[in-house]
């Protein structure tokens, strides 16, 4: 389905970058306070979007999506000079006289495909790397929150134009017909079955990209965590947009002295959260669509429920549930939730826990809660992860000073801060030679010259 209208917009954004416009430290500047400008100018419509796509609440907005953009924008104006620097780097007495430096220059032309959990942050923050490394940008929004889609299309058309960034909506058939676009790079956030469909359409054309995928977060509580508070940051990272978050604690693993109490904490922290019943609670968020829900419900048949399960189709919410009782054959422990369903596994040595997460793909994020450092440094020695937290969850992913991305089927490439501007970047290598003298023994014509090398 790539037409001539997609193909004449990649098109005019290759010739728009190949002007050389894009490259200048004050052009990329510029347009990052513009769009800066606008997103603040526009920050009672993009709420009021998430509201309507997610049921994401004023504050869970804030915090989730338009905090950080806010954040990584700042960041981004505020280093971007120093990151724009070519570094100056040694050569080796092979090379005498010559002088080596990397230069990040842009790729040219990128692709943003972005998913619905986060519909706003996950399609801005790439698109702000892309800008500050000198890019020009598609982007295709999800197509599962329309409001937000739409939105973006009317936010960033009304301040740049098609040559430089352009949003093309629709859903899968036009993300497949965009990844047939002879693109420079390609930034992809979403499932991992997705990700292999976009990673072979890279293959075709050996465009490089970056895959921002998801999977099972495990989140282990070992005997000594502190539990009451252990209970809160897993409940906050667990329940936020109703689960619905690619770094979400996907399933604990829990010591097995303190599952109990563990548990009866937890219960305490949804109430106090989110109240008696959080399917009244007009600040807690929906599942995106039927298809997810009828998808997410089946899983409440999976081992025993010791809290919550309820659900109201008609608003597409389901209750803050645990699930005890859960082995690795049922289909809860066989993907992604993604979902407000936290299932329970135990654990009796450590080491049985990192065991029961290595045989599986690496995860995305892990979250350990512990006091001893022996533990800490354990597991994250043995455990290969994207990113996580000790004593916390979800934290790591919120500041700009962590390179944001997983490992193996998790995703490869990371960004976020610098990460973002190195990402969207290639570093060119080139050496300088002098002309003031030669080193003619390397020249098959020098007697003996190769003995020398
Ligand atoms: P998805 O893979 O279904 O869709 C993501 C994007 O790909 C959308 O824009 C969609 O239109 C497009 N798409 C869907 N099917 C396609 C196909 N067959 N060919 C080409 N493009 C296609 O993912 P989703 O449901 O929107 O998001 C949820 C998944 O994303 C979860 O697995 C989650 O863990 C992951 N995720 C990862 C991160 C991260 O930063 N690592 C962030 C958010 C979500």
């Amino acid at each position: 389905m790539y037409n001539d209208t997609m193909a004449a917009l990649i098109q005019k954004q290759k010739d728009f970058y190949r002007s050389g416009v894009t490259r200048p430290y004050e052009y990329r500047l510029r347009q990052l306070k513009k769009l800066k400008e606008a997103l603040v100018a526009y920050e009672k419509q993009i709420i009021e979007a998430l509201r309507k796509d997610l049921n994401k609440s004023e504050f869970e907005a804030y915090s989730t999506e338009i905090g950080m953009v806010y954040e990584e924008l700042s960041f981004t104006i505020k280093h971007l000079r120093s990151w724009m620097v070519p570094k100056k780097v040694k050569t080796a007495l092979t090379h005498f006289g010559s002088k080596g430096r990397i230069i990040p220059e842009p790729y040219g032309t990128t692709l943003i495909i972005a998913p619905w959990n986060y519909p706003y942050q996950l399609a801005i923050s790439p698109l702000i790397g892309a800008l500050a490394a000198g890019n020009t940008a598609v982007m295709k929004p999800s197509e599962l929150t329309p409001a937000m889609s739409s939105l973006l299309a009317e936010i960033l058309g009304g301040i740049f134009e098609a040559e430089y960034v352009a949003v093309v909506e629709g859903g899968p058939e036009v993300s497949q017909a965009l990844l047939a676009a002879p693109v420079d790079y390609i930034f992809f956030t979403g499932s991992v079955n997705v990700g292999k469909i976009v990673m072979q359409a890279a293959a075709k054309q050996l465009i490089p990209l970056t895959l921002e995928l998801g999977g099972k977060s495990p989140c282990i509580v070992h005997s000594d965590a502190p539990l009451k508070l252990t209970a809160q940051r897993i409940v906050f990272g667990k329940f936020t947009n109703a689960g619905q978050t690619c770094i979400a604690p996907d399933y604990l693993l829990v010591h097995h002295s303190v599952k109990k109490e563990l548990v009866a904490y937890i219960k305490e922290a949804i109430q106090e959260f989110y109240g008696k019943d959080p399917l009244v609670n007009p600040s807690y968020g929906r599942i995106v669509s039927e298809k997810h829900f009828q998808r997410l419900t089946s899983f409440l048949q999976n081992g025993s429920i010791v809290s919550g399960g309820h659900t109201a189709p008609d608003h597409l919410t389901i209750e803050p549930t645990l699930l005890d009782q859960v082995t690795w054959d049922m289909p809860v422990m066989q993907e992604e939730i993604f979902g407000p369903i936290l299932p329970i596994i135990e654990y009796d040595r450590i080491q049985d826990a990192v065991d029961m997460i290595n045989d599986r793909p690496k995860p995305l994020a892990l979250y350990l809660f512990t006091r001893e450092p022996e533990i800490e440094e354990m597991v994250v020695e043995s455990v290969p992860y994207g990113g996580g937290c000790i004593n916390d969850t979800l934290m790591h992913i919120a500041t700009p000073y962590l390179p944001f991305g997983g490992v193996g089927e998790s995703g490869m490439g990371a960004y976020h801060g610098q990460g973002s501007f190195d990402t969207f970047s290639h570093y060119k290598s080139v050496l300088k030679q002098t002309n003031l003298f030669d080193f003619k023994f390397r020249y098959p014509s020098s007697k003996n010259g190769l003995k020398y090398l």
